[in-house]
C-alpha cells in the first residue's frame, strides 16, 4: 500500500482554521477591531458595505506594520504579541493567537495598507484566498487601512448561509458597541453603506454609554465602584425600572476585554435582588480589572468565553459592587455630562434612533399592543373597564363573524372611489365609507393586486416603464440563477428591468421597473426567490409567476404610512383591478363592516 497521508495546502489549513475564527462579517469586524486597538490607535473608524457581505472597511491610526511585518500578519500563528509560553499569562492585549488575519484573508479578497511613522512610504499587499497578489510600496497614512471584500467569495456553503443583512447588521453592530465601550478613550465611528451609524469621541463612560445608546440613558445609570486586593470593579448599572424584556445590552469586560460568562451575569442579576421586573434585564456595562494571571482567555478561539481561578469571590463582589450602587441613592449626581461632547446633538438623536431601531427590528422588542392600548382610547370617559373587556371579546368574535358573512365573496357593486374620506389604520389598513357600512382595506393585498393586473397588462403588450439606474451596477449571479436571467430576459424587459450580460455569470444592471425600490441586484435576485418559490409550490405558467412575484416584491408593505393621494390611488385602483376580492395569492383584499351588524353593538 501506497502513503496516503499528506499535509494540507496551507491555502486550505488556513481556511479550515478560518471556520473557527470567522463565522460571519461581525467576527472579522471584532478581529479587525481588536487589532486596532492593539495597535495603540486613537481613532478607529469602521466602513461596512451590504451588512459586511461586500465590504468591512477599517481605518485606524495606530503604530502600523513594518513592509515585513505586513507580510508576515497574513501567516498563521504570526504574532507580535506572544513570543513564549509565559507571556500567555501576562496578557494585556486583545489578540494573541496571530490567527485573524490569516483567517480573513483565507475567505476573503482583501486589502492591507499600512506605514510606520518613521518611514515615508507604507506598504500595501493585496490577497485573495491567501494568495499574495501584489506587495509594494505605497502611499498611505499612518496607521493601517485594511479592506476585506466578499467575504466567503470562494466558500459558497458559507456565504449562503449568512442571514439576511438586518441580522448581520446588527451581530455587527453589536461587536461594535463591545469595542466601543471597551474604550471610551478612543474615537470610534460605524458607517453603513451611507448611513453615519455611531460617531463617538473619546470621553468618560457614562458618555460613551449616553453615545451609544442614547441620551435617555443618562437618568437611568447608577455607578459601581469597588476595589479589594483581588481586582477592581468599575462601570454602571441601569436602574430596575429601565430594564427590559429582551437581553442585548449586558456587558462585562475583564480587563478591558468583552466577556460573556453566565456565572458572573447572575451575580450582576443578583444584586439587584428582586428589584427587577420578573423576567426583565437591566442594563450594565461593568468592568473587571485583576492580574491576568486569575484568567485564562484560552478557551474559546474567539475569545469572549473566559474562565476565573476564583469565580466564587469575583461572584460575591460583583453581587455586592451591584447592590452597593443600587443601594445609594444619589443616582444621577454621580454622572458627570459635563458637555465637550457632541454627543448630546443630533448626531446622538440619530444613533439612538438607529441603534433602538435595530433592536426593534432584530429582537422584535417592541411594546405589545395589546388590550391595554385599547382602552386608553376610553380613558377619561364614563365607562365601566369591566364592561369593556367582556365586549372587547364579543367585538372579537363579532368580527370573525362579519367576516365570513361580508358580501365580497358575492360579487360586489363597484363602490363610488372618490370624495369619501380615507383613512389609514395602524399603517396596515385603508377604511372608508361606502354605502352599506365601512371598507377596510388592506393595503399590502389591495397593491399586490393592482401591481399584478399592470405587469400582466406589461407582459402582454409593451414594455414596462423603466427607471434608469445613475450608475449601472454590476451584479454576479449563480451560475444557475444567470441562466434562469436569460431565460426570462424578454419578460424581465417586458416588466421594466434594463441589463446586459457583463461576464461569465455578471449582468450590468442598467435599469428597474419604476414599481420597485431598492439596490439592483437585491430587487433582482428578490425576483429569483420569489419565482423560484412560486415555480416549486404552484407550477405557475412563465409570466403568471413574473407578475406575481414582482407584485410581491414591489407591493406596499404592512406598516408603510401612507398620504391620502396614495389612498384614493391605490382604492381606484383596486376597483378597477380584475379581481378586487381577492390578491393575486388569493388573500382578502377588503371586508366590509356592514352598517346593520354595527347597529346591534348599540342596542337597547
Ligand atoms: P494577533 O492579533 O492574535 O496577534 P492577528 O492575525 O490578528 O493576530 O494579527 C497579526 C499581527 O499583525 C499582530 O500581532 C500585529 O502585529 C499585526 N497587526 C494586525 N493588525 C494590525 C493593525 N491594525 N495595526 C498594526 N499591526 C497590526
Ligand atoms: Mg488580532
Amino acid at each position: 500500500m501506497p502513503d496516503i497521508i499528506h499535509l494540507l495546502p496551507d491555502s486550505i489549513a488556513n481556511q479550515i482554521a478560518a471556520g473557527e475564527v470567522v463565522q460571519r462579517p461581525a467576527s472579522a469586524v471584532k478581529e479587525l477591531l481588536e487589532n486596532s486597538i492593539d495597535a495603540g490607535a486613537k481613532k478607529i473608524q469602521l466602513i461596512i458595505r451590504d451588512a459586511g457581505k461586500q465590504l468591512i472597511q477599517i481605518i485606524d491610526d495606530g503604530v502600523g506594520m513594518s513592509e515585513t511585518d505586513a507580510r508576515m500578519s497574513l501567516e498563521r500563528h504570526a504574532t507580535s504579541k506572544i513570543k513564549n509560553a509565559e507571556d500567555l499569562f501576562r496578557l494585556r492585549t486583545m489578540g494573541f493567537r496571530g490567527e485573524a488575519l490569516a483567517s480573513i484573508a483565507a475567505v476573503s479578497q482583501m486589502e492591507l495598507r499600512t506605514r510606520q511613522s518613521q518611514n515615508d512610504l507604507g506598504t500595501v499587499i493585496i490577497v485573495e484566498g491567501s494568495e499574495i497578489k501584489k506587495q509594494e510600496p505605497a502611499t498611505s497614512q499612518v496607521g493601517t487601512i485594511i479592506l476585506v471584500k466578499n467575504l466567503f467569495y470562494n466558500i459558497p456553503a458559507r456565504r449562503n448561509f449568512l442571514k439576511g443583512n438586518p441580522v448581520e447588521m446588527k451581530h455587527i453592530v453589536d461587536a461594535f458597541v463591545q469595542q466601543a465601550l471597551a474604550r471610551p478613550d478612543l474615537a470610534f465611528m460605524l458607517v453603513h453603506g451611507d448611513e453615519v451609524l455611531f460617531d463617538v469621541a473619546p470621553s468618560k463612560l457614562s458618555q460613551r454609554i449616553v453615545g451609544l445608546f442614547g441620551k435617555g440613558y443618562q437618568e437611568q445609570l447608577a455607578a459601581c465602584q469597588l476595589e479589594t486586593d483581588l481586582l477592581k470593579i468599575t462601570g454602571y448599572v441601569g436602574r430596575p425600572e429601565s430594564s427590559k424584556r429582551t437581553r442585548g445590552e449586558q456587558f462585562l469586560f475583564v480587563n478591558n476585554r468583552f466577556i460573556r460568562n453566565n456565572y458572573l451575569h447572575h451575580a450582576v442579576m443578583n444584586g439587584f435582588e428582586g428589584l427587577l421586573p420578573e423576567g426583565s434585564f437591566p442594563f450594565y456595562a461593568l468592568f473587571i480589572e485583576l492580574d491576568p494571571k486569575h484568567v485564562d482567555v484560552n478557551v474559546h478561539p474567539t475569545k469572549t468565553e473566559i474562565k476565573f481561578d476564583d469565580e466564587r469571590s469575583i461572584y460575591a463582589y460583583m453581587r455586592s459592587a451591584v447592590k452597593q450602587a443600587l443601594g445609594a441613592h444619589n443616582l444621577s449626581p454621580t454622572l458627570d455630562f459635563s458637555g465637550d461632547v457632541n454627543l448630546m446633538g443630533k448626531i446622538s438623536d440619530i444613533q439612538q434612533q438607529s441603534h433602538s431601531q435595530f433592536y426593534k427590528e432584530q429582537t422584535g422588542e417592541v411594546p405589545t399592543r395589546s388590550a391595554q392600548n385599547w382602552e386608553q382610547l376610553f380613558e377619561g370617559l364614563p365607562v365601566n373597564r369591566d364592561d369593556l373587556k367582556t365586549e372587547r371579546i364579543t367585538e372579537a368574535e363579532h368580527n370573525q363573524v362579519i367576516r365570513m358573512e361580508s358580501s365580497i365573496n358575492k360579487g360586489m357593486e363597484k363602490p363610488d372611489t372618490s370624495e369619501k374620506i380615507l383613512f389609514q389604520l395602524q399603517n396596515k389598513f385603508i377604511v372608508r365609507e361606502v354605502s352599506n357600512g365601512l371598507m377596510i382595506i388592506n393595503q399590502q393585498s389591495a397593491h399586490e393586486r393592482v401591481l399584478y393586473d399592470k405587469f400582466i397588462r406589461q407582459l402582454g403588450q409593451s414594455k414596462g416603464v423603466s427607471q434608469q439606474a445613475l450608475f449601472p451596477q454590476t451584479a454576479e449571479f449563480s451560475s444557475s440563477d444567470f441562466s434562469l436571467l436569460m431565460e426570462l430576459e424578454d419578460e424581465l424587459n417586458a416588466l421594466g428591468f434594463r441589463f446586459e450580460v457583463f461576464g461569465k455569470t455578471a449582468i450590468l444592471i442598467q435599469g428597474l421597473p419604476i414599481e420597485t425600490t431598492g439596490q439592483e441586484k437585491a430587487v433582482l435576485e428578490g425576483l429569483l426567490e420569489q419565482f423560484k418559490a412560486n415555480k416549486q409550490e404552484l407550477q405557475l405558467p412563465v409570466r403568471e409567476n413574473l407578475a406575481r412575484s414582482l407584485a410581491k416584491r414591489a407591493a406596499l408593505k404592512t406598516g408603510q404610512k401612507l398620504t391620502s393621494e396614495q389612498m384614493s390611488s391605490l382604492v381606484a385602483g383596486l376597483f378597477s383591478s380584475s379581481n378586487p376580492g381577492f390578491s393575486p395569492d388569493g388573500s382578502t383584499t377588503f371586508f366590509i363592516f356592514e352598517t346593520s351588524k354595527m347597529e346591534g353593538y348599540f342596542s337597547r
